[in-house]
């Protein structure tokens, strides 16, 4: 019999183990701004938000995580306060003394794999004195390059590189560790927990939670219908414990997104389920119960289409343009059919240092002709490059008011003003393909 783990975050806020799904978003302020900070996570909190991520780059963001905290904890804002670190394992050795979760990306802990597993020790003796839990949060985009050489940039190699992590958490006897192997490929990331699930179950007759995600989906529709396709294929399954939507939008919007997959899986919108056509409320509503309802097969190619005929929004038929528009986008997603570029947009976070949200607009706006070109939008340098995965295109943060151009992996226009970046994307794009 596989036991499923499950522990309370921050001694309130069960985990795995059949408990609830907790749904969780990031914050995209300065996690050094901290009025901006405490507004946004209030906000969050507002909208039903179970667990919150903040930015934390080093040692001063640790101590604007814990003042913040702080700041929440008197408003009787209790939510657990997750910080993000990339780079410094030093900083995630700090942030473990002040937030309730730490979040580590395995890609970038450290260098030298020797050194990881020493920080990472030192880690968990914190956590473990701390009651803080962990988070091992591997992406697509940011395998190491001593997994990829052996395991190439695949399902398989996100999968051994979390099960090296998760082994030195096991010869610590340390359970509160929560796992994530986000990928923006809806097929890559479904694909990646289950070859973790099925390892887990068959090494350890344990499963660790799983915090699922498809990491850079973009914004509106299209990234309310790629998450859906992900998380509520793996749901169906019985697969994962917390959801996070990663939108390019107001983070906020994320938690009801997210909060609506998981009431279309309960409400029997999923292969198998109960459901044969859609019944919703809103646009939002239909989207993300039809993806959840007919994305898997798809994805799994079981099925090549899906009737609209009898869904209904608001009591009303579906729209023929509207039913067509969905389908378009729900082909895309689940990588049947590209009839739109395939857009790579991080949601942006404590290192974006310009507006994310309008600059990835202007770019969809005005690279809407170049069908099944992969184009990137990232918010940063530091994380932008490596997470773009497989982009043909990208165009990313490099700092106040400056952008680089990327061609696939390789940086082809360094350090450009932002006022000029799009129309540069958009001739790169064209002298590329003509
Ligand atoms: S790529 Fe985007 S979400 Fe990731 S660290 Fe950079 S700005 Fe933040």
């Amino acid at each position: 019999m596989v036991k499923k783990i499950r522990f309370d975050i921050a001694g309130r806020l069960p985990l795995g183990g059949g408990a609830p799904i907790v749904v969780q978003t990031m914050c995209n302020t300065s996690t050094d701004d901290i009025e901006a900070s405490v507004a946004q996570c209030r906000a969050m909190h507002l909208a039903g938000a179970d667990m919150i991520r903040l930015t934390t780059q080093g040692l001063k963001q640790v101590d604007s995580l814990g003042i913040i905290k702080k700041r929440l904890h008197a408003e009787g804002i209790m939510t657990p306060l997750v910080a993000d670190i990339h780079f410094l394992a030093d900083a995630a050795i700090a942030a473990a003394e002040v937030a309730d979760k730490v979040r580590i990306n395995p890609g970038n802990f450290a260098r030298d794999h020797e050194v990881a597993k020493d920080k990472f020790d030192r880690l968990l003796d914190v956590c473990r004195r701390c009651g803080t839990s962990v988070r091992i949060g591997l992406n697509h985009g940011s395998l190491g390059e001593r997994i990829t050489t052996r395991y190439g940039n695949t399902p398989l190699a996100m999968k051994e590189a979390v099960m090296e992590w998760l082994r030195m958490c096991r010869e610590k006897n340390f359970q509160n560790v929560a796992v994530s192997l986000k990928a923006s490929n809806t097929l890559v990331m479904v694909e990646a927990y289950r070859l973790l699930y099925k390892a887990m179950s068959d090494e350890f007759g344990m499963i660790f939670p799983l915090h699922l995600g498809v990491t850079e989906a973009g914004n509106g529709d299209q990234g309310r219908i790629k998450s859906a396709v992900g998380i509520g294929s793996l749901l169906a399954e019985g697969i994962g414990d917390t959801i996070r939507v990663s939108l390019t939008e107001n983070p906020v919007n994320e938690i009801p997104a997210g909060r609506a997959i998981v009431r279309a899986i309960a409400d029997g919108y999923k292969r198998g389920g109960t459901r044969q056509r859609v019944e919703a409320q809103s646009w939002n509503d239909f989207i993300i119960k039809a993806s959840c309802l007919w994305g898997p097969s798809l994805l799994d190619k079981t099925i090549d289409d899906f009737p609209l005929e009898g869904s209904t929004i608001a009591g009303k038929p579906v729209g023929t343009a509207d039913g067509e528009r969905f389908r378009d986008m729900l082909l895309q997603a689940c990588r049947r059919r590209f009839t739109a570029p395939e857009y790579i947009a991080c949601p942006g976070c404590g290192r974006t240092l310009y507006d994310l949200e309008a600059t990835f607009e202007e770019v969809k706006r005005r690279t809407a002709r170049f069908a099944g070109v992969k184009i990137a939008v990232m918010g940063c340098v530091v994380n932008g490059p490596g997470e773009m995965a497989d982009a043909d295109f990208g165009y990313v943060g490099e700092g106040r008011g400056h952008v680089t151009l990327y061609k696939g992996r390789t940086p082809v226009e360094r350090y450009i003003p932002q006022e000029e970046a799009i129309d540069r994307l958009v001739s790169l794009i064209e002298s590329s393909l003509s």
